[in-house]
């Protein structure tokens, strides 16, 4: 499989690349960025062989089956969209695009392309993770009635620069609740129907600046209810799932360069779940999307997940402006369970 990256990104280069290079002949052949310099040094510093300064340059490189779209979050569906139209498949980050209407068009556009069109929400790679949802799907909580999420940290100076701003797609909402939103999607194999939220007020809002933290209820198709936190501003947040059911909980937690864990809460007290060696996120990601390709399963999270965690995210926005729940198109029968 021959790999095009649109965005000289960090993700890339913490992540993706290596879970290319880790797969049996595949490999990354060319770089996109805005900036012929950047692209360059991006490609010196990662082995990378060709950069491009436009995108129809990268599109145009001979025998580019696959492109990873890693730009900024305003830039993904343009850039998404060109790529599926030359034919090929695309893994894209997260938020799949600013508004409902261009993810929808991305993944339509895949279907008439005949290509594969995956979203980046790897945690569901996340053993700890994995191992929730096999322990509910098995009965171990008996019926899930109620979740939390949380992803709160500060973020860190150098990082806040797109990230917080709204012509970018950044905030907390499209930045982290999309994640949450498609965990316990996955976790639950559930649909949420309905989202609530606010966000504080800190009288420092100016034009361009996106929310640093949301927090809200979130309502499931089948019954359970869950909350959730996304925060940049919070330095003691932490980053957790707690599923609670009518026997047991768990909680699924994760901090930076350490081992995932996951501890399971019955009457005898708590246990901490063995989980099994996994490869890193992004090299189980990119095993899963090129057996796709292949014709074996499907993508770790494909477009219409990116689609559905971009609908709650957007809609939790909706709800922080105008005080209201807002209704999901799941809610009038759209959904679909999430896909494993
Ligand atoms: P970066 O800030 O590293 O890169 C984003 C874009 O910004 C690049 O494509 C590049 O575009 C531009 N850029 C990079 N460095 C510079 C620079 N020094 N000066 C100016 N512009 C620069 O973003 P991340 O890697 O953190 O995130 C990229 C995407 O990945 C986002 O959509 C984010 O939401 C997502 N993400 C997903 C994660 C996940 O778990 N799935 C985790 C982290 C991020 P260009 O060179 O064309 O100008």
């Amino acid at each position: 499989m021959r790999w095009g990256l649109a965005g000289a990104s960090e993700i890339a280069a913490t992540s993706i690349i290596q879970g290319i290079r880790a797969q049996a002949g595949s490999r990354v052949v060319a770089v996109h960025s805005r900036s012929a310099q950047r692209g360059a040094d991006y490609a010196r510093r990662h082995g990378i062989e060709h950069s491009y300064d436009s995108l129809a340059g990268l599109l145009d490189h001979p025998g580019i089956d696959a492109v990873y779209v890693s730009t900024t979050n305003d830039r993904h569906a343009a850039e998404a969209i060109a790529a599926l139209r030359a034919g090929k498949h695309v893994l894209c980050e997260k938020p799949l695009a600013l508004e409902l209407a261009d993810a929808e068009a991305m993944v339509a556009t895949a279907a008439a392309a005949g290509v594969v069109l995956a979203t980046n929400h790897g945690r569901r790679n996340d053993p700890a993770v994995r191992a929730a949802r096999d322990l509910i799907s098995a009965g171990t909580l008996g019926t899930p009635l109620a979740a939390h999420t949380s992803a709160a940290f500060l973020l860190p100076e150098q990082l806040r620069t797109w990230r917080l701003s709204g012509a970018a797609g950044g905030g907390a909402a499209l930045d982290l609740l999309v994640h949450d939103a498609d965990t316990l999607r996955f976790v639950l194999a559930d649909e949420i129907v309905s989202v609530q939220a606010a966000t504080p007020s800190r009288g420092e809002e100016d034009g361009d600046r996106s929310e640093e933290v949301i927090a809200g209820t979130l309502s499931m198709a089948r019954g359970p209810v869950a909350s959730f936190l996304c925060s940049f501003a919070t330095p003691h947040g932490g980053s957790n799932l707690d599923v609670f059911g009518e026997s047991a909980a768990l909680r699924a937690s994760r901090a930076p360069g350490r081992p995932s864990t996951l501890v399971l809460r019955t009457t005898a007290g708590e246990e901490p779940v063995l989980l099994p060696d996994a490869p890193p996120i992004g090299v189980a990601t990119i095993a899963a999307f090129e057996a796709a390709l292949r014709g074996h399963g499907r993508p770790t999270a494909d477009g219409e997940d990116g689609v559905a965690s971009l609908a709650v995210a957007l809609a939790a926005r909706e709800s922080a402006r105008t005080g209201v729940r807002v209704p999901l198109p799941a809610a009038q029968g759209t959904g679909r369970p999430a896909s494993s």
